[in-house]
């Protein structure tokens, strides 16, 4: 299976993260998948077609998104390419604020962005509230994240298919971190941590469960639907 990774690669072109993340979040995603034997390529927002070219999403089975201040500027034709894979049954895992990204939104059905925020290193603990998941393997109770950026519900969202992790913040807020849906063929994974100051992506356990998400969203090709008698019957009437 072949993975890629997209990220809109901004914020880590500042000083302020060069120490964290040198190279971007992305590659230290794609390192951690690539860790664990899977294929993997990495596309950003500043590349031609944000590096989501047809025949890069025709080879992808699952893409990793994380955007967080440029959603708008993400082409509505790379969106719908987007979409029309994962109907096809491309995988999907959004990351932290991609909550708020074109294509999440378009598959939510939901602006899914009116959640409560704080930016002041919270503890976050993650508790797996879905042990027998695919998703949830090797984690055991919880994740434990010293320093995260609060999320809040109400998260407006779909209730979704299976809810695997749900977050608790020192502030008190709780927040579904870690959700899973069904479009089309394709499956989605939505997983919350992840603000890029605090360096979240070198945590071995969010490693393991961005792992575990991979194999989980992939969906084996699956031969095309067969119309032949139907169309037959269409045919006849038309030739009538
Ligand atoms: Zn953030």
């Amino acid at each position: 299976m072949y993975v890629t990774v997209w990220n809109e690669y901004r914020h880590e072109r500042g000083d302020s993260l060069k120490d964290i993340y040198p190279d971007g979040m992305h590659a230290v995603i794609a390192k951690a998948l690539r860790d664990d034997g899977l294929e993997v390529g990495t596309a950003v927002l500043d590349e031609p077609e944000h590096g989501l070219t047809q025949e890069v999403l025709d080879k992808t089975d699952v893409l990793f998104w994380w955007g967080h201040g440029a959603h708008e500027e993400v082409r509505d034709d790379v969106v719908q390419r987007v979409y029309d894979r994962v109907m096809a049954g491309m995988g999907l895992v959004v990351l932290h604020s991609g909550h708020a990204s074109k294509i999440f939104r378009k598959l939510m059905g939901t602006n899914s962005d009116t959640l409560k925020w704080r930016e002041t290193g919270d503890k976050e603990i993650l508790w797996n509230c879905n042990p027998g998941h695919p998703i949830a393997r090797g984690i055991g109770d919880k994740i434990i994240l010293e320093h995260e950026e609060t999320y809040g519900e109400h998260f407006i969202i779909p209730e979704p298919d299976e809810t695997v992790f749900i977050s608790w913040f020192t502030g008190g807020e709780v927040f579904r971190s870690g959700i899973c849906y069904r479009r089309g063929k394709g499956k989605i994974f939505y997983f919350r941590p992840g603000h890029e100051s605090f360096g979240t992506y070198h945590n071995p356990q969010v490693q393991q469960v961005l792992k575990n998400a991979a194999r989980w969203a992939y969906t084996p090709p699956t031969e095309p639907v067969h119309y032949g008698w139907f169309a037959s019957v269409l045919d006849e009437k038309e030739a009538k």
